[in-house]
Formats: C-alpha cells, sequence, structure tokens
C-alpha cells in the first residue's frame, strides 16, 4: 500500500476505498462484560496488530501478548471469554515490517495521562442512580452558561471542600458552605437551563500527575472517549475519571440544568495521534506538497468527509450522548467539518433520543482554510442555511455589532460608542434572517446570541478597554461600564435565537485585560465568588432578564416564522433603534405584543409608540405631568429597563412617547 500522498487522499475518497473499507459497525473498541471481551480495531492496512495486556497505567510488564485477526473489511478482532474489566492495553500495529505502539483511538478508558487504554465494563462505572438519570424537562428557553471546570470550583471562597476544587465532584456539593450562595446553589438561583462545560474529554497539555497550579482550556484532544483526568480525585485509577464525570453530570440534571460538552473533533493534540498510529494518513488533511493541513492553527486538520472519519466522530457524539447523558455538544471550529456530517450526526441523535432533544452548536468558522474533501460542504456561516434547523452557528455578527471587533481592543459597537451600528442591531434582533450578514439561516434557530465566550476578552474587560483605555483599571466598578454590560445583556437577550454566556459575565468578571488565558494561571482564570457580591446588582439584572426571557413566547419562539414576529424595526436617531414584537402564542402570554427600545446614546430619549405613529393612540392630557402613575390609555406595561429587569409596572406615555433613560434599553409589553 505504497502511495503518495495525492494518489492516498483520491483513493480514500474512493467508491473503491468505500466498497472494501467502510465499516459501520458500532463494535470498535474494547466491548466488556461478564460474558466476555470483545477487542475490535480498523486498520485496514497494517500487515499484523498485536494486542498486550498489562495489569495496571504504569508498569512495563506485558502480562499477555497475542495476535489479533484479520476480518473484513479492516477490522481486526480478538476475543476472551472472560471480563477483563480493569486491565489496560495497547496495541502493535506493524506497517512496512515494522511495529508502531499505539493506545485504542475507540477506548473509553485509559491510563492516567492516556497513554495507555483500559478495558472497562462501563456498568460498573455508573454513580448510585445514574441509570435512572433524565435530563431536566426542556425549558421555554435556552440560556447556555459557558463554564470550565476548574474555574468553577477553584477559588476557596467558593466554599467549597478543598479535596473538590477544580474537579467533576464539585458540582455535587450543595454550595451553601459559606455567606453567601456558590457553586451549584449559585447556578440554580440564576436561572439558565444549559450550562456549557469547556471540553472535558482526555486532553493532553495539563500533566495530570503534576500539581493543581497548572491550567488549560483543554482544547488538545487526546483520547475521545474518555473524560480528563485532572478533574478527577484520582488520575491513577482511570475508573474514577468516568464515575466522577458521571457524577457530575447527574448532579446538573438534579439541580434542572443540561449539560453541554465542547467537543474538538477538528484537530488533535499532536499529529502522532492513536488515530494516526493506527491508520497512517488516513485520519489527516494534507496539502498537495505533502504537508499537514492547518485550517485549525493548532497543527493539524482531521479529515472530516472521509467515511471513517466521519463514522469516527459521529460514533464518539452518540457514545456520551448514550453513556454519559450528554444533553448537547459544542463543536469547536465546525467550518472545518462538513454541513454533512453534522446533519448526519443531528439526524442520529434525533432518531435516537427524539426530535431537538440534544442541542447541536457550533463556530462557523476555521482559523485558516483546509484542503476539503470534494463534494462536500464545510460548516462554514456562509452554508448555515443547508444545516438542519437543529443546528446553531455563533453569531460573530450579533457579538461584534453589540460590542465591537474582538481583535481589537478599542474598536467600539453599538453599546460603547460605535457608530452606524443601528441596522445591524435590528437585524440582530430579528436573527439575521433577511440575509443581513451575507449569509442566510433556515431559522432563528440556528442563531447562537452572545458578548463573550472563553476566547477573547471577557465582556467587561473589552467595555473597560474601548471605553477608558490601556491604562484603566479592570477591578474598578466603572458606572459607564456597568450601563454599557447592561445595555449589551439587554440587547441579546431580546433577539431572535439562543442565548449564551460566558461564566461570570453576570457580575463582570475580568482576566485583568488577558484575551488569551488558555494556558494562564488558575487564579487569573476562576470565577471570584466574591466579585457576585460585589456586583450583586448586575447579577440581578441578569437574573431578571433571564427570568423575563422565559416569560415571553415571542422571543422563545424557535420555529421557523420567529423571524416575522419582528416587525416594525425603525432607526429613530443615532444610537437609537425600536421595534415591535408579536407576543402571541399557543400558551397564553400577559402581554400581546413587546415594544423594545434600545438606547445607546448619551441623551434621554422619547421614542414613540407604534400607535402613536399610527395615530390611533388616544393621550388624555397633551401634557403628561412628570411622576404621575396612570393614564387610561396606559396598556402598555414597563417588563425591563436600565436598572431592572423583570419588573412589571404601568408605563408612563406622553404624548411624545416612552422615556428612555441613556445608555439603557426599555421593554414594554401591551396587556393582552
Ligand atoms: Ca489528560
Amino acid at each position: 500500500m505504497k502511495k503518495n500522498i495525492v494518489e492516498s487522499m483520491a483513493f480514500f475518497a474512493s467508491q473503491e476505498f468505500e466498497a472494501s473499507f467502510r465499516y459501520d459497525g458500532k463494535d470498535l473498541g474494547a466491548v466488556c462484560g461478564e460474558d466476555g471481551t470483545v477487542f475490535k480495531v480498523w486498520s485496514p492496512f497494517a500487515e499484523k496488530i498485536g494486542l498486550r495486556l498489562f495489569r495496571d497505567g504504569m508498569t512495563e510488564e506485558v502480562c499477555l501478548e497475542e495476535e489479533m485477526q484479520a476480518e473484513e473489511k479492516g477490522v481486526w478482532k480478538l476475543t476472551f471469554p472472560e471480563s477483563l474489566h480493569g486491565m489496560y492495553y495497547d496495541y502493535l500495529v506493524w506497517n512496512d515490517g515494522k511495529a508502531v505502539r499505539t493506545a485504542d483511538p475507540y477506548a473509553v478508558g485509559c491510563s492516567r495521562n492516556g497513554g495507555r487504554s483500559m478495558v472497562v465494563d462501563l456498568r460498573k462505572t455508573d454513580p448510585e442512580g445514574f441509570r435512572e438519570d433524565r435530563a431536566p424537562e426542556a425549558c421555554e428557553e435556552r440560556i447556555i452558561y459557558e463554564l470550565h471546570i476548574k474555574d468553577f470550583s477553584y477559588d476557596a471562597e467558593s466554599g467549597i471542600p478543598r479535596a473538590f476544587r477544580g474537579k467533576y465532584k464539585a458540582f455535587t456539593v450543595p454550595g451553601e458552605m459559606g455567606k453567601y450562595p456558590t457553586g451549584m446553589e449559585y447556578l440554580k438561583r440564576l436561572g439558565i437551563t444549559h450550562v456549557h462545560l469547556l471540553p472535558f474529554f482526555d486532553y493532553g497539555s495539563v500533566d495530570e500527575a503534576g500539581d493543581e497550579e497548572q491550567f488549560n482550556w483543554g482544547y488538545d484532544p487526546v483520547n475521545y472517549n474518555v473524560p480528563e483526568g485532572s478533574y478527577a480525585t484520582d488520575t491513577e485509577d482511570g475508573i474514577v475519571r468516568i464515575r466522577e464525570c458521571k457524577e457530575m453530570i447527574g448532579a446538573l440534571h438534579k439541580n434542572g440544568i443540561r449539560v453541554i460538552m465542547d467537543v474538538v473533533y477538528n484537530h488533535t493534540h499532536q499529529e502522532d495521534s492513536w488515530l494516526e498510529r493506527m491508520v497512517p494518513g488516513y485520519y489527516y488533511r494534507y496539502n498537495e506538497d505533502g504537508s499537514l493541513a492547518n485550517g485549525s492553527a493548532c497543527g493539524n486538520d482531521i479529515a472530516a468527509g472521509r467515511a471513517m472519519v466521519d463514522n469516527y466522530i459521529a460514533d464518539s457524539v452518540m457514545y456520551w450522548a448514550r453513556e454519559y447523558h450528554i444533553d448537547g455538544f459544542r463543536f469547536d471550529l465546525m467550518g472545518l467539518l462538513t454541513v454533512e456530517l453534522m446533519n448526519r450526526i443531528q439526524g442520529e441523535l434525533d432518531e435516537a433520543f427524539g426530535k431537538g432533544e440534544k442541542l447541536l452548536y457550533g463556530e462557523p468558522w476555521s482559523a485558516d482554510s483546509s484542503p476539503m474533501e470534494e463534494g462536500t460542504t464545510a460548516a462554514q456561516k456562509r452554508n448555515t442555511g443547508f444545516l438542519c434547523d437543529g443546528i446553531g452557528i455563533f453569531s460573530d455578527d450579533t457579538r461584534d455589532a453589540i460590542k465591537g471587533s474582538v481583535f481589537y481592543a478599542d474598536n467600539p459597537g453599538f453599546v460603547n460608542g460605535g457608530q452606524g451600528l443601528e441596522k445591524a442591531i435590528l437585524h440582530a434582533a430579528a436573527g439575521w434572517k433577511n440575509g443581513g450578514a451575507c449569509f442566510e439561516p433556515r431559522s432563528c434557530s440556528q442563531i447562537i446570541n452572545y458578548v463573550s465566550a472563553h476566547d477573547n476578552y471577557t465582556l467587561w474587560d473589552k467595555l473597560v478597554l474601548s471605553m477608558h483605555g490601556e491604562k484603566a483599571d479592570f477591578d474598578r466598578k466603572y458606572a459607564d461600564v456597568l450601563s454599557a454590560n447592561k445595555l449589551a445583556a439587554f440587547i441579546y437577550f431580546t433577539c431572535q435565537g439562543n442565548l449564551f454566556f460566558q461564566a461570570g459575565e453576570e457580575f463582570g468578571r475580568t482576566k485583568q485585560g488577558e484575551d488569551n488565558s488558555y494556558c494562564s494561571s488558575p487564579e487569573l482564570n476562576m470565577l471570584r465568588w466574591q466579585r457576585t457580591v460585589e456586583y450583586g446588582e448586575l447579577v440581578e439584572y441578569y437574573k431578571g432578564l433571564i427570568s423575563l426571557r422565559k416569560k415571553l413566547p415571542g422571543l422563545c419562539d424557535k420555529s421557523p416564522s420567529a423571524a416575522r414576529r419582528v416587525m416594525c424595526g425603525r432607526i429613530q436617531g443615532e444610537g437609537v433603534v425600536s421595534f415591535l414584537v408579536d407576543n402571541r402564542d399557543v400558551r397564553p402570554s400577559r402581554w400581546e405584543e413587546l415594544f423594545i427600545v434600545y438606547n445607546a446614546s448619551d441623551l434621554r430619549q422619547t421614542v414613540r409608540l407604534p400607535e402613536q405613529e399610527r395615530g390611533d393612540l388616544e393621550i388624555e392630557h397633551k401634557d403628561y405631568p412628570e411622576g404621575a402613575e396612570e393614564t387610561k390609555t396606559a396598556v402598555w406595561e414597563v417588563l425591563a429597563d436600565g436598572s431592572r429587569a423583570d419588573c412589571c409596572r404601568q408605563a408612563e406615555i406622553t404624548a411624545e412617547g416612552i422615556r428612555v433613560a441613556p445608555h439603557s434599553g426599555m421593554l414594554l409589553g401591551r396587556r393582552s
């Protein structure tokens, strides 16, 4: 099987290859139960493959070495009549007369630092009650909280027991140990519906035998189907990470929160991965000159679009959904994967768990171009309309319109002094459905609205930098930054689509101006729980927005017609826009219509209501007295303004309209 790169690439994509070697069985890996253990690998060009068994994850002493038997379609198999649960293993794969050692890319367990695979009878890893574990009922809205496992509990102020800090286990304690709610108790009170956890498959950048001072976001996969070891309380016994990861998920479910897993199938920690060692040359993309493609900017691109690569990715997603009860997946650099693969994954999840039960979304871009397989469609933003309804994309257009470019610290958006953004903001409100950003989503349900994520500056830092310059003090509670923060949240919480924010955005999280903290200290990265008190006003505002959003069917609508609910979009002046939302629904709502104003200007604005524009609002007194409580035409109620969200008081409407304070939003509901 000697071919040059170009020939190999063509061969891998050919009908001939598919017919001879495509294997659709779901039994690759080591499947272990009371009645035996079956090892299967896919490696169509190997000359022979040897299996080696070990007592533990460290010692070099081989307990048993045995040759695998070749089966059809490039599969190799070895069967044992007994359960080998708890044994460790690896393979010697022979190519060109040379043996290369590898762990099993399909392994479900591994040794400390992942170098050796582990045989696991998965039923023996379930914590108590996990078999009965179910995701909480789907909520009216998806409000996704992006969280890193270590960030969540590393701060001693969390009150979480020391042994659990930075670990899966931190999610299993109530978070009521200290002077104020932290941890799980805090999450519950906040009202978010989903926690999106940064990568927790086994990754390579943290030494699992090393100290607690290490930190990494974890976008460097080693064992795709095994939980990361550094979040477990014991890294030596490969079962512990599996059990504790399940405990975390079970605890989130018990507290009414669904769990989304951040997955990184676009590249691996190193090109010299288990996939590469198992089938050299097959799993990565190459340029015509034979060099590795690097659309991920991480050194290699997984060759999504090839039959067995797609099978690998789809099988891995299904595994996490089934075995760990994961409720959704966020795809890192989804633009390097294909529309065909994403739709297939959605289809398989829908079939297994019910339509829309599992949420999918991703970054609809790549770091650089990558040689995709011919005939495939990149899952890039421009192709959003080809993705199924249920597959979402991060809306960088909404993000940048609200707060400015992520690449230039001083570049402002609508809320922090940017000009000429009124139109973009109105497009954002309507979920970009009308092609306002050179792409056309199939429906607003595909839009993930956000203004902060782990990448780039925190929202607080971005606002401080753009409003007060580089020498600013990130720990100072600037009043204008606070208002801009509230307005930014107000805006995306009133846009069509799904809602997403980085943990701590609601308490002015700062990383002291560091925009790429992927391997910074845990102290810089961690959630500082004291800030939930210090910025309590902001936390309350977010809580209000969260609870209000869930009550407004006109904003929660995920059907293809949701964009049509947004009407009468109007630029009222520089930095001031307004629009109406049809809030009627099958479930009764107190308000049939919403009127929303964003005022990013420095002045108090008086904005006419739609019926005033039409001239059919009766105003009793032409000169409405300041501070008056009521008028007979005041059927509008204020549901949120710049200082409070989720309130309900009669709106004060004058002949000129409704007054909206500078740097704030206004949300009115018209009584049904
Ligand atoms: Ca690891």
